[in-house]
């Protein structure tokens, strides 16, 4: 048997050294490289994921999953051998399952559609895209009936960014979620908005660089584990528990800029930094799905991030960064302009209470196309009515409406933004677990200390990888599955505090 574990986590550690070199490419291409290495980078990342994709499927590791199964049926479900076994053959039977004249047919679908939304967004021609958007609906349903046995076909798809849960449920969890949040949506924009002009003077990106890597060293992000460098769209990049890298962009002209992006990427990295470091190179290293990923950065982006007690630490350092921009401004006032809530068209500028609104429309159109409900060429007017019901403003145009995603334009209709969504509601339910386990934590995070909180997420999510699935991690952290209470009871706190509701 331990010959046959050993040759699988060799198959394996080659599939994740290839993976993490690609990953190198993909950063570099992102941040570094100048532009005449576009089409040579190309055809070397297309070169490596090839290599990775045949050797992912390759007969020999079913054979070594076949051969290591009742060796994993001995083991108690945690042990770190049956685990690695199981999310293997999670990760081969999902390759296997899709014909490569399929991956071929769908990757070829959408580059095509992808070049012809940059052109149509701009110009906002929604009807240009169309058929190639009716294309990519037939190919979502062909690719999730690849995976039979379903319960609804969207499951299958959600499966790739959130293993495990299902459309009926996240249908339900959305539901609820709806209901709660629109009447604080409606509550708050009802009033005249926070001011936040002291975010939208002039700071120079070398102060705002400085003052953020201070931050993100205090809660717990190591850079000798990692670095920031600048990009257009902010991305986290681990290419093993020892290399977790975080990106990000400066406005000189607002301030919320890089300080959020950065405190939300290295709430990423500081999930995958915290990875137990004998996974490394095998499947279990990095983030158990999107929903849990996402948890992460919006715990420490938002809960924290957000917090007036981490501002009352912090507040006087970046009055000190930049005297004359802050001067006269008041920590409440800084408070309240971190914290201002609007209706907005844009999902990635969205504030912290209207963005899972956001999110849920698009869940549940996906839903509604998969099923056959909404013919996407219906699409822009649904958007339309949903957006007001919601928001309460409807979107001038498609552009800036159900063209504004790349998403379902480069990729797949179907299980692409729950993962949002999911990880506001996890965040706060880890977040809430921590502090019954550590009651101190607050009063830490006014202090500038955060070792309590990070040492409890390490403990309980970080160091477990890929280890559980979404549900499983979910249950065995909270003892419950997921549910809104936490993440609604934190909004209500705190909005409420804030908007005297
Ligand atoms: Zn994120």
């Amino acid at each position: 048997m331990n010959k046959k574990l050993e040759e699988l986590k060799t198959r394996l550690m080659e599939i994740g050294d290839l993976n993490g070199a690609g990953g190198v490419l993909a950063w570099d291409q992102s941040t570094y490289m100048p532009q005449g290495g576009g089409p040579a980078r190309g055809r070397q990342m297309a070169t490596l994921a090839m290599l990775a994709q045949e050797k992912q499927v390759d007969p020999a590791i079913g054979k070594l999953l076949d051969d290591l199964r009742s060796y994993e049926e001995s083991l108690p479900f945690e042990d770190d051998d049956a685990s690695l076994i199981r999310v293997a053959r999670r990760d081969y039977e999902r390759s296997t399952r899709l014909p490569p004249e399929f991956v071929a047919r769908l990757n070829a679908h959408s580059s095509e559609t992808y070049m012809l939304w940059a052109e149509a967004r701009p110009a906002n021609d929604f009807k240009k895209v169309l058929p190639n958007l009716e294309k990519t609906l037939d190919l979502s349903r062909e690719m999730a009936n690849y995976f039979p046995g379903y319960e609804h076909i969207a499951d299958p798809l959600i499966d790739f960014a959130d293993y495990g849960m299902k459309a009926a449920s996240v249908r339900k969890l959305f539901a609820d979620l709806r209901a709660a949040q629109v009447p604080i949506v409606q509550a708050i924009t009802s009033q005249a908005p926070a001011d936040d002009s002291c975010l939208r003077k002039h700071f120079p990106d070398a102060e705002q660089m400085a003052f953020c890597e201070e931050v993100v060293r205090a809660i717990g992000y190591d850079f000798q584990r990692g670095r920031i460098d600048k990009t257009h769209h902010p991305f986290t990049a681990g290419f093993s528990v020892g290399d977790v890298r975080i990106t990000t962009r400066v406005r000189e002209d607002y301030l919320g800029e890089c300080l959020f992006s950065n405190i939300h990427e290295a709430g990423h990295a500081l999930y995958e930094q915290g990875v137990d470091a004998k996974y490394d190179g095998l499947p279990l290293q990095g983030g158990t799905s999107a929903g849990v990923h996402e948890s992460q950065s919006r715990l420490w982006e938002n809960i924290v991030g957000r917090s007036r007690g981490f501002w009352e630490f912090f507040y006087p350092k970046l009055q000190k960064a930049f005297p004359d921009q802050l001067k006269g401004v008041s920590l409440e006032a800084f408070y309240r302009a971190i914290n201002k809530v609007e209706r907005s068209l844009i999902r990635t500028d969205a504030d912290e209470v209207t963005y899972n609104l956001h999110v849920m429309l698009r869940f549940e159109f996906e839903l509604a196309m998969l099923e056959g409900s909404l013919a996407v060429r219906d699409l822009p007017e649904a958007w339309r009515e949903r957006f007001k019901a919601d928001l309460g403003i409807v979107p001038p145009d498609d552009k800036d409406g159900c063209m504004q995603d790349v998403h379902w334009f480069g990729g797949v209709i179907g299980g692409v933004f729950q993962g949002y969504t999911l990880g506001n509601v996890i965040g706060a339910q880890f977040y809430a677990t921590a502090l019954k386990a550590h009651p101190g934590i607050p009063g830490e995070i006014r202090q500038g200390k955060f070792e309590a909180l990070h040492g409890w997420l390490i403990e309980n999510v970080y160091r477990h990888g890929r280890k559980f699935t979404a549900p499983e991690l979910v249950q065995r952290v909270t003892s419950s599955d997921v549910t809104i209470e936490p993440y609604i009871q934190y909004l209500r706190t705190k909005y409420g505090e804030l908007y005297k509701l």
